[in-house]
């Protein structure tokens, strides 16, 4: 690991960087990027599609 990053969400170690600012987390499976401005975090679907997680509303399927 190049990094001691950890994820926002489940604040595991277990992350890689995957690109410019950006990083996955193996243990919770979202991409997220850091900024200046905040912590931006994402879904990865089958289709390798990124859905934005709202920190406001709470991550995806928090009501079921
Ligand atoms: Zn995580």
């Amino acid at each position: 690991m190049d990094t001691s990053l950890t994820c926002p969400s489940c604040t595991s170690r277990n992350v890689g960087k995957v690109g410019t600012g950006q990083f996955y987390c193996w243990d919770c499976y979202i991409e997220f990027s850091m900024s200046y401005r905040g912590v931006r975090m994402y879904s990865v679907e089958r289709d390798g599609e990124l859905t934005r997680i709202d920190p406001l509303t709470g991550s995806e399927g928090a009501l079921s």
